[in-house]
């Protein structure tokens, strides 16, 4: 048995939080509080699972559950739950929606075929869609703030009947119809909020009304504090997460924001030791959509590989 583990707080900027730490050898690995599944993907996860275990006939999630390959690749490997992109690809047996939502539309092309949905939506999203639903009813043109390629926020969009605009950047303003005075903003549910700022700033420039719904989801803006503190505190910084995931890559933005030199890796296999050699206090974040287990198997990893290591340097 390698390493020892301590739960510790730390004092920080007058704010107390808290890490899981382990010691190998003359290093430190400090897991941040909030790492790994958050309770909207923990749901969809057993939803999925509860299903596959108690439905007769085929059950599918429309588009990847969420965006982690381990999670998928397990529904598909031990559950037989495999993902499919319409409903062309379906005859019969249940269907899931995935965390980040799916046009209504979508859905109802399911339950033309006489296939059952279950919806695994996260409710923050689902409190999203229907605040554009809202502000569509109520005139606003809608701007949806996010990635136009991303599942949720074509899911958003969806319920704006796909009159709003996307805007992922400044530069894209300008997408907005000249003839649109009153702006309702959603903002889609990973984002960083110091770069939703900006682009509000910039609506309030261009519109008579601009009213915004932050719908930043509590779970990132943990997340994305803690990258802060785990940054500022370590050396090296390993971010443990899906590449499709845009939870996990906003963590090693703020990460690099925050001076650390971020460390992408799916899996412990991904782990590049020769960029720690000399680390001495390690800090691990993990996205929302990354299961608990993949994070023990790299902490687990760190602390042999830093364990041997003094073992080594010990008998010589
Ligand atoms: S990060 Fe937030 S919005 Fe996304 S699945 Fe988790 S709880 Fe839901």
């Amino acid at each position: 048995m390698f390493g020892t583990k301590e739960s510790m707080s730390q004092k920080y900027l007058g704010d107390l939080r808290d890490v899981t730490q382990y010691k190998a050898g003359n290093v430190e690995i400090n897991i941040a509080k909030h790492s790994g599944y958050c309770w909207g993907v923990q749901r969809a996860y057993d939803q999925t699972v509860a299903t596959a275990k108690t439905k007769d006939g085929p059950v599918y999630t429309i588009g990847p559950l969420i965006h982690n390959p381990q999670t998928i690749n397990e529904l598909k490997n031990v559950y037989g739950v495999n993902s499919v992109d319409g409903a062309s690809e379906v005859d019969c047996g249940t269907v899931i929606v995935r965390t980040h939502g799916i046009p209504p539309e979508v859905q109802d092309q399911f339950r033309a075929k006489g296939v059952e949905v279950i919806d695994a939506t996260c409710p923050y999203v689902r409190v999203t869609q229907n605040y554009a639903a809202l502000l569509l009813k109520q005139k606003y043109h809608v701007v949806i703030i996010g990635d136009p390629k991303h599942a949720e926020v074509i899911s958003i969009l969806a319920y704006a009947k796909g009159e709003g605009t996307v805007i992922h950047s400044l530069e894209d303003i300008d997408k907005i119809p000249q003839n649109k005075r009153r702006l309702g903003v959603v903002v889609q549910s990973t984002l960083i909020l110091e770069k939703v700022n900006k682009i509000v700033n910039a609506l309030l420039a261009k519109a008579q009304e601009v009213r915004v719904f932050n719908t930043i989801c509590y779970v990132t803006t943990e997340r994305q504090e803690d990258a802060e503190f785990i940054a500022q505190t370590n050396d090296h910084v390993i971010v443990i997460g899906g590449k499709e995931s845009s939870n996990t890559k906003k963590l090693a933005i703020v990460a690099e924001t925050n001076g650390a030199k971020a460390m992408l890796i799916e899996s412990e296999k991904d782990i590049d030791f020769n960029k720690l050699a000399n680390a001495r206090k390690i800090g691990i974040l993990a996205g929302a959509s990354t299961p608990h287990w993949l994070i023990d198997k790299a902490k687990d990893r760190l602390v042999e590989h830093f364990s041997t290591r003094e073992a080594i340097i010990a008998s010589n």
